[in-house]
C-alpha cells in the first residue's frame, strides 16, 4: 500500500537524556498535530533529525527503534553539520534574506553553503531506505531547499509536495543569494509548492521565471515539461484545542490568579521567539510613546512580555536579546510605582495551560512582527476568546494579517500608529470587540490545521492526477 512520507528538519518529539537514557517525549507544535493525523497512519513515516547530536552507535540503535514505534525515523546530524547547515546557512542566509534582512544580517560563508547541499543529501538518502514508487512525499520548510530535486532525481515519479513555513521574498531580495539557481532549481522537484500567502506565491513565481529558464502560466511552472503548481495553503491551529484549554480546570485557576495580579489594569499580551524580525524593540518604543503622551494610562495598563529564548548561541540574537533586556528595564525603572509596574517581561517560555490562561485573560494582544510567514499567537489569541470579547492588534506583514482581517491592521514601522492602535483597542466599545472576534473566530475555526493538511494534500494528489493525463 503507498505510503505518505512526512520530512522536516526537526522530528515531533523532544528528547531527553537522563542517567545516560534516552527519553522521548512527543512535541506538542501545531505541525505535530495537524501531521499527526498522517504520520501515524498505516505505514506512513515522519523523517527529520531528533534534535541533539547522538554520537555512539549504540545510542543511535536505541533512540532509532524507541523512533520507529512512533512511526518516526531519524536523521542524526553532527555538531559541525548543525552548526554550518542549520546556524549557519539556514539561519544566516535563508532566514534573513527571506525576511527581508539580507543586508543587515545576511554572511554568505561558501563552507555553510557545502554542509546545506551535504545535510540535504543526508536527507535524500534517509527518504530513498524507505521511499517506494507511489509514495507520497511531503517535504517542510526552508532548511530542505534542495530536497525535492534530490529526491526527483532518484524518483521521477514520485509525488512531492513542499511547504515553505517562512515568507517567500521578492525577486530583488532572492537574487543576491549567491547559490540562488540551485536553490529554485531544488524547490522545483517538487509537483505542489505551498506558502501561506498568495503573496508569496507571486513573488515565487516572477524569482523562478526570471532567474531560470523556465516559463510559467498564472499559477503553473513548466519545467522540463513537468507542471508544478504554486498555491497559498494558508496555515491554521488546533482550534479545538485552544477553544477548550480556557474551560479546563487548571487553566481557570491561572487565569484567576492573573486577573487577581493585574486587578484595575488592562493586560497586553505581547509572546514571540526572540527574532529580528518580530519587532519586540519597535513595539516597546510604542508602548515608550503611549506611556510620554497619556500619562493618564500610567497605573492603568500593563505589557505583559514573554520573549522565547531562541537561536541564542548566534550573536546577533545575543545582541537582541541584550537590547530588549535595556529597553524593558528602562522603561520599568522610569514608570513603575511603588505598586505597579508598566512591563512585565520573561525571557522564557511557559507551559500551554499558561499561555492559554494569558490568552483568555488578556484584554488585547499586541503582534507586531517586521515579517513573519503566518503568525501563530494570533491565531491562538483569537481561538482563546471563548467570550469573543479582546481585541487583536496585528502587523500587516504578518502572513495571518490576510485573514484576520477584523484585527487593528498596523506598519509595524510606524510607532504612532501602534500607539493610536494601542489606545483604540484600549477604548474599543464592548460590542465592537464581539462583532470583529466572532468574525475571526469564526474563520479560525473553520481553516483550522486539519483542514489545511487536508486541501494541500488533495490539491497534490490532483496535480499529480493532472500530470498523468498530460503525458
Ligand atoms: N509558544 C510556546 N511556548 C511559549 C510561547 C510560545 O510553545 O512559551 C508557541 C506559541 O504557542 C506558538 C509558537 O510558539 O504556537 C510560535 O509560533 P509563531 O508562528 O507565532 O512564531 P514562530 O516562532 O514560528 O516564528
Amino acid at each position: 500500500m503507498p505510503k505518505t512520507i512526512i520530512v522536516s528538519n526537526r522530528l515531533p518529539v523532544k528528547i531527553s537524556n537522563t542517567d545516560n537514557e534516552y527519553q522521548l517525549s512527543p512535541s506538542e507544535g501545531g505541525l505535530a498535530t495537524g501531521l499527526g493525523s498522517i504520520y501515524k497512519q498505516d505505514n506512513n513515516v515522519w523523517i527529520g533529525w531528533p534534535g541533539q547530536e547522538v554520537i555512539e552507535e549504540t545510542d543511535r540503535d536505541t533512540i532509532t527503534s524507541k523512533l520507529q514505534d512512533l512511526s518516526l525515523l531519524p536523521v542524526f546530524l553532527s555538531q559541525e553539520e548543525i552548526s554550518q547547515y542549520y546556524e549557519g546557512f539556514s539561519n544566516t542566509v535563508l532566514w534573513p534574506v527571506f525576511h527581508y534582512y539580507a543586508s543587515t544580517y545576511a554572511t554568505y560563508a561558501q563552507s555553510n553553503w557545502d554542509y546545506y547541499k551535504i545535510v540535504n543529501e543526508k536527507f535524500k538518502d534517509a527518504i530513498l531506505k524507505v521511499a517506494e514508487p507511489g509514495d507520497t512525499i511531503w517535504i517542510h520548510d526552508y532548511q530542505l531547499l534542495l530536497l525535492p530535486a534530490l529526491v526527483r532525481n532518484e524518483m521521477p515519479d514520485v509525488s512531492i509536495g513542499f511547504f515553505l513555513h517562512i515568507p517567500f521574498p521578492s525577486h530583488e531580495m532572492f537574487r543576491l543569494i549567491p547559490w540562488r539557481y540551485e536553490l529554485l532549481e531544488g524547490m522545483l522537484g517538487a509537483d505542489l509548492i505551498g506558502f501561506h500567502t498568495f503573496d508569496d506565491v507571486r513573488h515565487f513565481i516572477s524569482t523562478t521565471t526570471r532567474i531560470l529558464p523556465v516559463n510559467s502560466s498564472s499559477n503553473v511552472i513548466t519545467v522540463n515539461d513537468r507542471l508544478v503548481v504554486a498555491e497559498a495553503f494558508p496555515m491554521g491551529i488546533d482550534e479545538n484545542k485552544y477553544s477548550s484549554l480556557p474551560k479546563s480546570k487548571e487553566v481557570i485557576e491561572q487565569a484567576k490568579q492573573i486577573k487577581e495580579t493585574f486587578k484595575g489594569n488592562k493586560l497586553i499580551l505581547s509572546i514571540d521567539r526572540l527574532d529580528y524580525s518580530k519587532g519586540i524593540l519597535q513595539r516597546l518604543e510604542a508602548f515608550e510613546l503611549l506611556l510620554q503622551l497619556h500619562p493618564e494610562y500610567i497605573g492603568k495598563i500593563a505589557l505583559y512580555m514573554i520573549v522565547v529564548p531562541s537561536r541564542d548561541t548566534v550573536p546577533q540574537y545575543k545582541y537582541l536579546r541584550d537590547l530588549i533586556d535595556k529597553k524593558a528595564g528602562s522603561l520599568n525603572s522610569l514608570y513603575r510605582t511603588m505598586d505597579w509596574s508598566p512591563i512585565h517581561y520573561y525571557y522564557r517560555s511557559f507551559p500551554i495551560e499558561t499561555l492559554s490562561a494569558l490568552y483568555s485573560s488578556a484584554d488585547v494582544c499586541l503582534v507586531t512582527p517586521m515579517r513573519d510567514g503566518m503568525n501563530l499567537v494570533s491565531k491562538e489569541y483569537v481561538a482563546s476568546r471563548i467570550h469573543d470579547d479582546g481585541v487583536l492588534i496585528l502587523s500587516e506583514m504578518a502572513g495571518a494579517s490576510k485573514e484576520l482581517i477584523d484585527a487593528i491592521i498596523v506598519n509595524p514601522n510606524n510607532i504612532g500608529e501602534v500607539c493610536r492602535a494601542i489606545i483604540q483597542a484600549l477604548e474599543m466599545p464592548l460590542d465592537e470587540q464581539k462583532a470583529r472576534m466572532q468574525q475571526m473566530r469564526q474563520l479560525i475555526s473553520k481553516f483550522n490545521i486539519s483542514h489545511w493538511v487536508k486541501i494541500f494534500t488533495d490539491r497534490l494528489r490532483e496535480v499529480k492526477q493532472q500530470q498523468r493525463s498530460m503525458q
